[in-house]
């Protein structure tokens, strides 16, 4: 299966997308020989009959000459374009005893293969099966969940550590199943992404955002902003930005108490796109923060470029911040980083007192985590702020 070919074929046409297919079709062809038939299955996927296997090496070896095809870039009307591929491999006897039931487990792999990031491959174990099943029935019942009101924003509160204070937190979705009980983003946001239905759970979550600020805007907790988690696909709607500034306009929101929490990928892919979209949301007043800092891209460019407020240095980096110097030397040097281009930092993840006081020390200026509190429910968190218990002594949630 072609990776983002989908993507390809939206933005650059179907023109496109049929000279990329021929040109893939000639290479993968290339490979095939008496034991070894290449066939186009439709969409972007192909499908690799290998006969008379000895040995998995032999499997091995071919997932490598497919690899190879893409190796070097394709050259479609006129310009260079690097095309990776995701596998899914079955193998006779022990993933399936016919053809039918083969095809269907490497369907199976190649799904999986895609859930752990592109460009790579999986071998159909037994187990996938179960899971499988649960991914397409949770498919199925998310096309339900926002019709029957089944999502829930859960609420972390960030620490200001120059003078203790609570002013954000960060909305984190989780899903309400009738039979399955709550459910973290893990299990449905990759199913939502997939299907598309992503564009209007971000929306719901913008509105209930709104919605949750506009309730505590006549109340003693006024002075809180929520953030929101944006991923790549929501933002390559067009309409979000206005849905944003709609919604805030209609629950008569200030434009500054929305962040939107952003992952490295959308400052590196699709900039042109990406960076419009981030201004014209950074002009309406929004804040933009730089979710899991540190993990994906090794480029600083874009902090240059985009407007950025914020930024959120990993969770992986705190952990042992305070036992590995490596971690620690990371977390000093991205502080530093941040201030001197007027950028505020968060730590996420923070657990332990250790790692507070490693953060304060280094002028971190918030920190979000277990040791303050878990996410929790709206009417928990002001409770918790009501009574002072939000404070370094007292986790809150279990
Ligand atoms: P994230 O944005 O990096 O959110 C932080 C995750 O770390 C949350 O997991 C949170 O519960 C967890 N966490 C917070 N403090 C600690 C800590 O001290 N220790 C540990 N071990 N974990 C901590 P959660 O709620 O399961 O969310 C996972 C991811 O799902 C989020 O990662 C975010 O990328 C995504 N997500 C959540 N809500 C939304 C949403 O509304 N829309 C989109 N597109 N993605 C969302
Ligand atoms: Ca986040
Ligand atoms: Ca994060």
């Amino acid at each position: 299966d072609l990776d983002r070919f989908q993507m390809l074929n939206d933005s650059l046409g179907h023109q496109f997308g049929d000279e990329l297919l021929i040109k893939v079709s000639e290479r993968l062809n290339a490979l095939s020989d008496e034991r070894i038939m290449v066939a186009y299955s439709g969409g972007d996927e192909f499908m690799i009959c290998q006969q008379h296997v000895e040995d998995i090496d032999d499997v091995i070896n071919l997932l490598g000459h497919i690899k190879q095809c893409f190796e070097e870039s394709y050259d479609v009307q006129g310009e260079k374009h690097n095309i990776t591929a995701t596998m899914g491999v079955a193998v006779y006897p022990q993933s399936g005893l016919d053809a039918d039931t083969l095809l269907r487990n490497a369907d199976v792999a190649l799904y999986r293969a895609k859930e752990q990031g592109r460009n790579t491959y999986q071998f159909y174990t037994e187990g996938m099966q179960d899971r499988e099943v649960m991914r397409l029935e949770l498919d199925k019942d998310l096309d339900r969940a926002l019709a029957n009101d089944e999502f829930v924003l859960h609420f972390q509160p960030q620490l200001d550590l120059n003078d203790a204070s609570i002013n954000s937190v960060e909305a984190l979705i989780r899903w309400q199943h009738p039979r399955r009980g709550l459910l973290p983003p893990v299990d449905f946001i990759p199913l939502a992404e997939e299907s598309g239905r992503i564009t209007d759970i971000g929306r719901w979550v913008v509105r209930a955002a709104c919605q949750q600020l506009a309730k505590w805007q006549n109340s003693s907790h006024a002075n809180l902003r929520i953030a929101v988690n944006l991923s790549g696909r929501e933002l390559d709607d067009e309409g979000i930005v206005e849905h944003i500034r709609e919604t805030l306009e209609y629950h008569g929101v200030p434009a500054d108490r929305l962040e939107v929490e952003l992952t490295e990928e959308i400052f590196i892919q699709n900039i042109e796109h990406n960076l419009n979209q981030l201004s014209k949301l950074h002009k309406l007043g929004v804040h933009l923060a730089i979710d899991d800092f540190g993990v994906g891209y090794s480029s600083l460019g874009y902090l240059r470029d985009f407007p950025v407020d914020l930024l959120k240095i990993d969770r992986s980096f705190i952990t042992d911040v305070t036992e590995r110097h490596d971690d620690a030397v990371i977390t000093r040097a991205v502080i530093n980083l941040a201030h001197n281009l007027g950028i505020q930092v968060v730590a996420e993840g923070v657990e332990t007192r250790d790692q507070l006081n490693f953060l304060k020390n280094h002028r971190c200026d918030l920190i979000q985590g277990y040791f303050i509190s878990r996410p929790i429910p709206a009417a928990e968190l002001e409770r918790a702020l009501g009574s002072g218990l939000l404070n370094v002594d007292t986790p809150v949630g279990t």
